[in-house]
């Protein structure tokens, strides 16, 4: 069997839609399970909905009907006939999310997501099933809830791989094509549970590790994966064969073409990830397999943007120790700011930090009761994999450099921009 993966970028209007029945027709579709993302935006826009809900505001409505009227939109888009049952079957799935809202009784925030976001992948899916019969290409339409299950982490559920393999290993139908949604999971009471943003890549991972799949194919807006964020760098360029493990590494710095739970369960049943374009389908992509490390030998180059960077000294000279570290890293935990590099000498210890919620001023009022704190904002942080001098220096021109590291493989640097 093999495992395609489309996300949300393939199937954000009718032509995208249009062009997964194409790229079907060209790669073949027997024995083969779509994992699909919500379209588009939508989760975002999901995003919006549960915010306003909880905010009791008026935009609650309005910010629903919006997301109708963008699916509505694809289905007028993609069927001639407003009488096909695919516009009564996405209304009911709508009145079912109104439902919830007006009825939940929830004050459990990340409960209530997941139960709300989770109609951008079940819309999304059962939208391209009728179209798939639609164009005449048998499909089954498969609720991920019944296969995979999770704790009741919500947001951030953790898969229960002894019942998840026995689902799906015993109920996955063969030899036809199924269609299921990404990035869903069900807890032990059936509710509906995600597993992080991003997250359908790694429920690929899940349906190819318990079907023992032949391979697995994230289909992307981009060639392949690239030895750096097209969007980003005007160089960038398709790497041809990666290692589980430079992937790991690639996806653990930063890098989001693979979400870095996804590649785990690959490596160790040795199930190769391609990674391709659904623009071209036939071209070869990046295929991470086991083999050679990295082929051709491009430095890489990842970048995350809107850091922080945070210095700690003592206050009265005494060095920066085991137990002030742990308590500074608790710290962090409790703030949900998230560690993205370490540098330390005997009297100061700084990091590279995300801020995601914005909560560091709350952690610095508690940080400067004991330390002298020093910061910069907005800086960037650059991860070069098997750099070069070159490579460094094209990070490092017309910028300020704020703190550099280097290992074997890997140099970081962060910067800020000149003004
Ligand atoms: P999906 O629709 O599957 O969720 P994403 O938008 O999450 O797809 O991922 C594809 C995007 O990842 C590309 O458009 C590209 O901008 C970005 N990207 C980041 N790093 C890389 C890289 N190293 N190689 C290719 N694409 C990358
Ligand atoms: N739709 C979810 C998200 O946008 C999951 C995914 O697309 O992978 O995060
Ligand atoms: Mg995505």
């Amino acid at each position: 069997m093999r495992v395609f993966k489309f996300g949300g970028a393939s199937v954000k209007d009718a032509d995208g839609i249009k062009n997964v029945y194409d790229v079907l027709q060209k790669v073949g579709y027997e024995d083969v399970i779509l994992v699909v993302s919500a379209m588009g935006k939508t989760t975002n826009a999901l995003e919006v909905v549960i915010k306003n809900y909880f905010d009791k505001s008026a935009e609650l409505n309005s910010s629903v009907q919006e997301i109708k009227k963008y699916h509505n939109q694809i289905l007028l888009d993609l069927f001639d006939d407003e009488n096909h049952a695919v516009f009564g079957a996405v209304n009911a799935q709508f009145e079912e999310l109104e439902y919830f809202l007006a009825h939940n009784k929830s004050p459990n925030y990340n409960f209530v997501y997941d139960q709300v976001v989770s109609f951008g992948e079940l819309i999304s899916t059962n939208i391209l099933s009728h179209y798939m019969n639609f164009r005449g290409i048998q499909t089954q339409w498969l609720d991920v809830r019944n296969f995979i299950k999770t704790d009741a982490t919500y947001r951030d559920a953790e898969v229960d791989w002894e019942a998840t393999q026995q689902l799906i290993s015993k109920n996955v139908p063969r030899k036809i094509l199924n269609i299921t949604q990404g990035f869903l999971g069900a807890d032990e009471n059936n509710f509906t549970t995600t597993l992080g943003r991003e997250g359908s890549d790694y429920t690929a991972g899940i349906f190819a590790y318990c079907l023992n799949a032949e391979s697995v194919t994230i289909w992307k807006d981009v060639p392949g994966v690239m030895n750096a964020d097209p969007r980003y760098f005007e160089n960038a360029s398709l790497l041809n064969q990666i290692s589980y493990r430079e992937a790991i590494e690639l996806a653990f710095y930063g890098a989001t073409v693979i979400h870095p739970k996804t590649l785990q369960p690959l490596q160790k049943k040795e199930i190769p990830l391609y990674v391709k374009s659904f623009i071209n389908p036939l071209l070869k992509g990046t295929c991470v397999s086991k083999g050679v490390d990295l082929e051709p030998q491009y430095p890489c180059f990842i970048v995350k943007r809107e850091q922080l960077l945070i210095s700690l000294s003592s206050i009265d000279f005494s060095f920066i120790m085991e137990e002030n570290i742990s308590e500074i890293f608790g710290l962090f935990h409790e703030f949900k700011i998230k560690v993205n590099l370490i540098q330390n000498s005997a009297i100061s210890f700084s990091v590279c930090v995300e801020d995601k919620f914005g909560n560091f001023n709350e952690l610095n009022a508690i940080l400067s009761k004991k330390f002298k704190v020093e910061y910069s904002e907005n800086v960037t942080l650059y991860t070069i994999r098997h750099f070069t001098e070159q490579a460094a220096e094209t990070v490092e021109k017309n910028k300020e450099v704020l703190l550099k590291q280097v290992s074997r493989e890997t140099m970081q640097i962060v910067t800020k921009e000149l003004n």
